[in-house]
C-alpha cells in the first residue's frame, strides 16, 4: 500500500491539532506528551460573574483539550504504525483496511466491516 498520501495527511492534521491544542492549553511540564488546560488567573476578577464565566470557560478547556488529545493520540498512533509498516491493516481480523476508508480517516484502525 502507499502510504505517503496518508502520512502527510496525518502529519497536517497532527500539525493543526498542535496548533488548536496550543490555544485552549499548555505542555504539561510534569508529564510529557501530555496537556492540560491553561490555568485561568484567580483572585483578579472583580466579581462573582466574571469568575463563573472563567471556570465555565476552563471546564470547556478540559473538555476540548480531552477531545483534541484523543484525537491526536489516534493520530501519533497511525504514524508509529506508518514507520513499523503495520499501516493499514485492520486490528480486528488483520486484513487491508480499504483505501477509500482511510481516505476518509487516515486514522482508521479498523476496516469497514469492524468498525
Ligand atoms: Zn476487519
Amino acid at each position: 500500500m502507499k502510504t505517503e498520501q496518508f502520512k502527510k495527511r496525518l502529519e497536517e492534521e497532527k500539525a493543526k491539532l498542535e496548533a488548536e491544542m496550543a490555544s485552549v492549553g499548555r505542555k504539561n511540564p510534569r508529564v510529557p506528551g501530555d496537556w492540560e488546560p491553561i490555568p485561568s488567573e484567580t483572585g483578579t476578577e472583580a466579581d462573582l460573574a466574571d469568575q463563573a464565566d472563567v471556570v465555565m470557560s476552563r471546564e470547556s478547556n478540559i473538555a476540548i483539550l480531552g477531545d483534541l488529545e484523543a484525537r491526536y493520540d489516534t493520530i501519533l498512533e497511525a504514524l508509529k504504525r506508518i514507520e513499523k509498516k503495520t499501516y493499514g491493516i485492520c486490528r480486528v481480523c488483520g486484513e487491508k483496511i480499504e483505501e477509500a476508508r482511510l481516505g476518509a480517516d487516515p486514522a482508521a484502525t479498523t476496516c469497514i466491516k469492524h468498525r
